[in-house]
């Protein structure tokens, strides 16, 4: 299921955005101040963030420029008022992917969610490539230099969070929300015994990883 995290501070305009977008199929979390915004953009893994401009504490603009600064490449929908806040989406240079004027139709809205989605995941791109590994999503398959080992769902959908994550710290427990579910009871050692297997298939040298790097205390950062 794709994970849209929506920042609006008007309880009528979120609230319709929500059972909207739940409709359509999506998971939705609805933040509803730019502080928070921030935090949920950068602390959980998202398909997409739809960004009001005018929110309480920090805007939009400011909240799009902290997710980029921190290496967020979620694609972003702004919300804008009016106009001039339009230009100034497109003229600056802030990393938002889209805009929207306010007030919206929801059809328009779902439109673009779903333009979005396809350009951030296009179908031919189911090779991905980590250092010198080549990551075959539709074979499930890792290549790398010449040899072909098999990748199991878990090793895939890691694989998946760690390249939506990457350059970033991703904790454990990130990880076992994506994977495994936030219902589901997994413990650190579980990622940690994966991490070990992906490092095997992965690294040149899996005793001194340079693409699945551990962060002491806190989980994993994808070196690419
Ligand atoms: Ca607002």
């Amino acid at each position: 299921m794709q994970r849209i995290l929506i920042v609006e501070d008007e309880p009528d305009i979120a609230l319709g955005l929500q059972l909207d977008l739940r409709d359509e199929g999506y998971e939705v979390e609805t933040v509803c101040d730019g502080e928070t915004a921030s935090r949920r953009g950068r602390e959980a893994v998202w398909d997409l963030i739809v960004l009001d401009v005018m929110l309480p504490r920090r805007d939009g603009f400011e909240v799009c420029r902290d997710l980029r600064r921190a290496k967020v490449r979620t694609p972003i929908l702004m919300l804008t008022a009016k106009a001039q806040d339009a230009e100034k989406v497109m003229g600056l240079d802030l990393g938002a992917d889209d805009y929207v004027t306010k007030p919206f139709s929801p059809r328009e809205l779902r439109a673009r969610i779903r333009a979005l989605l396809r350009r951030a995941a296009p179908e031919g791109e189911a090779v991905r490539r980590i250092g010198d590994c080549e990551i075959d999503f539709a074979r499930a398959e890792l290549r790398r230099g010449g040899e072909r080992t098999d990748l199991t769902a878990i090793e895939l959908k890691m694989l998946e969070v760690f390249l939506q994550t990457a350059g970033r710290v991703v904790t454990r427990k990130q990880v076992i929300d994506e994977v495994w579910g936030s219902g589901v009871f997994v413990t650190d050692r579980v990622v940690d015994t994966h991490v070990v297997k992906l490092r095997r298939k992965m690294e040149a040298d899996p005793a001194q990883p340079r693409h699945i790097v551990s962060v002491r205390g806190i989980g994993y950062r994808c070196e690419e």
